[in-house]
């Protein structure tokens, strides 16, 4: 799980994080611009599953299907699309790939609702109340997914997109890895400052930590 090293927080500077999220003000760890966040459980619960519940019934279930077919490859279902939440891999730490939306959202979902609800009335009570006691805000189908929901208010920074994307992207290196990929998150960290998401003083602090890493 990432991160693996006990670590201060890139954002407020907390010290000793070992989560995914900082426990002081919520930033998730992997993301250097600060900018993606611990969804809380007002989104969690009533934006994303109440939301997705109303939009498989209005759609008629095979309009949501078909709606998944164009969010999937952004890392989001439908309702998370409209609450700007991503489901990323909690062991790269990166957007999770369409393939991996379509089994943690029919495949593994699916099971724990209906099959493993058949046999245990209340399987899918649990799944979705393990949220409110997982510090990641993991449900039981994340669980067995390996994925995490993080809120993304501004969409996720390019240092968090999929491998697959990055690497068709051209120019692009991996991730965290050479002098390119500080390229590209100093480029973000500005786009981020010149639209007042992060104040000039975090841009000087974040870009003196990208600096350093060269
Ligand atoms: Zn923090």
């Amino acid at each position: 799980m990432l991160p693996s090293p006990v670590l201060d927080c890139p954002h407020c500077g907390s010290p000793g994080q070992t989560g995914l999220f900082c426990s002081a003000c919520d930033i998730y760890m992997p993301d250097p611009t600060g900018t993606v966040k611990k969804v809380t459980y007002n989104r969690r619960f009533w934006g994303s599953y109440l939301l997705e519940g109303v939009l498989y019934l209005v759609t008629l279930i095979i309009g949501w299907y078909i709606w998944l077919a164009f969010t999937a490859k952004d890392a989001q279902t439908p309702a998370k699309k409209l609450v700007d939440v991503y489901v990323l891999d909690i062991e790269t730490g990166q957007p999770v790939s369409a393939g991996r939306i379509w089994q943690r959202e029919v495949l593994v979902k699916q099971l724990l609702s209906g099959v493993v609800s058949a046999a245990i009335g209340v399987a899918w009570l649990i799944d979705y109340l393990w949220v409110l006691f997982d510090r990641n805000r993991q449900a039981l189908h994340d669980k067995v997914s390996r994925t995490v929901v993080v809120y993304a208010p501004h969409g996720l920074p390019s240092s968090l997109r999929r491998p697959d994307e990055v690497l068709t992207g051209g120019a692009r290196a991996l991730p965290g890895r050479g002098v390119k990929s500080v390229a590209e998150e100093l480029r973000e960290l500005a786009r981020l400052r010149d639209e007042g998401i992060i104040t000039d003083e975090e841009y000087e602090r974040k870009r003196q930590e990208l600096v350093d890493r060269l």
